[in-house]
């Protein structure tokens, strides 16, 4: 496995596979990896002949109060991790080459992005998408691999990459979860053991809704009545969205169509904010 740490030489790289006719992946990651990640290399190995996996913790996409600073940063274990996996290059380009002084370019997608995590984090995909279409220039991938645990962010960059003729496959891949249930983060690390308790109240209520979809219920405010309602008895958290959308346009729908819609789940465990889906 090579680490390549600047982009001219990815860039150099990434134009010598082309011409060999080799078919590249991209994964994408902000590092602190765990095994949802690994498992989107695991998928990128079995769709391509070389995978490259980006480790940037992205500023652009924190807002001003959020965890930039303090989010996890561990090079050495992830370079192992996605060498046991099956990564062939490890891309860490250093933020003063992606975002030199006086940068001022971005993308932005402005339907999609808008409502759920668009709210209560308004700048955060601008900052997705155009992390995301600078790495797809400089490592020119044939497919990129996300996890549908950013259900969201799924949907934006599928829009994105339509949107702008980008050429690129989006592959995803299902969320990976503990067996507690919880949906693997690299935020989990920062819950206590009572914390943690509380948050799989969230794993909780998305089979909930999946079960009463089974047994024949279409309609979203009971759907969301009801996962409101367990989430409620859990008192460090704190929902900051519970809906039923779309899974393409994220636009709340009334009904449920099975296998085209999503129960999104945005909360707060005292101070950790998580994200978790299911698609009902
Ligand atoms: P991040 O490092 O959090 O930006 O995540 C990098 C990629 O891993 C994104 O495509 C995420 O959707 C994906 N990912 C994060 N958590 C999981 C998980 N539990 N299962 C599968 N994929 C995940």
């Amino acid at each position: 496995m090579q680490t390549i740490p600047t982009l001219s030489e990815m860039q150099t790289q990434a134009q010598a596979l082309r011409t060999q006719g080799r078919r590249i992946a991209l994964v994408p990651t902000m590092g602190a990896l765990h095994d949802g990640h690994l498992s989107l290399v695991r998928l990128a190995a079995t769709r391509a002949d070389v995978v490259v996996v980006s480790l940037f913790v992205n500023p652009t996409q924190f807002g001003p109060s959020e965890d930039f600073s303090r989010y996890p940063r561990e090079l050495e274990s992830d370079l192992a991790k996605c060498a046991a996996a099956g990564a062939h290059i490890m891309f860490t380009p250093g933020v003063e080459e992606i975002y030199p002084k006086g940068y001022s370019t971005y993308i932005t997608e402005e339907t999609v992005a808008k409502p759920l995590e668009g709210v209560s984090r308004p700048a955060h995909f601008r900052g997705v998408t155009t992390i995301v279409a600078k790495l797809f220039n400089l490592v020119r991938p044939h497919l990129a691999v996300f996890g549908q645990k950013d259900a969201q962010q799924v949907a934006v960059l599928k829009k994105m990459t339509a949107d702008l003729h980008l050429g690129v496959e989006l592959v995803i891949g299902p969320t990976l979860r503990d067996a507690d249930g919880l949906a693997m983060s690299s935020r989990n690390r920062y819950l206590t053991a009572t914390q943690r308790a509380d948050a799989l109240a969230i794993p909780r209520a998305l089979r909930r809704a999946q079960e009463m979809v089974a047994a024949g219920e279409r309609r979203v405010d009971r759907l969301v009545a009801e996962a409101t309602h367990l989430l409620a008895q859990h008192r460090r958290v704190r929902v900051i969205y519970a809906a039923i959308v779309d899974r393409d346009t994220m636009e709340a729908v009334r009904e449920v169509r099975p296998g085209q819609t999503l129960l999104a789940i945005a909360a707060w465990v005292d101070e950790v904010r998580l994200i978790d889906n299911e698609i009902l």
